[in-house]
């Protein structure tokens, strides 16, 4: 099986990034570390396997890993986000 058939996009995944951050964060801008590339992390593709691994829509470099534990998730966040404040 190819990744791209495992794949479903960041907004499948909403719930739980806003559970990390506390905010919707398919809206939030990210700067890629590899290509430079700036996409919302709903566009980014989300794997599934022990955990969640975010990777860039573009190069395919890892953007956010999320491990799941019994008690906590864990993130791990590469490249450069932009998240808007509230007015
Ligand atoms: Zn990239």
């Amino acid at each position: 099986m190819t990744m791209d058939e495992q794949h479903i996009d960041g907004n499948g995944i909403a719930g739980l990034l806003g559970e990390i951050a506390g905010a919707d964060m398919t809206i939030v801008m990210r700067r890629c570390q590899s290509c430079g590339d700036r996409r919302a992390l709903g566009e980014h593709r989300a794997y599934r396997s022990a955990g969640v691994v975010l990777r860039c829509p573009n190069c395919h470099d890892v953007a956010v890993v999320i491990g799941m534990q019994e008690t906590r998730l864990v993130a791990a966040w590469h490249g450069t986000y932009e998240i808007q404040r509230g007015t």
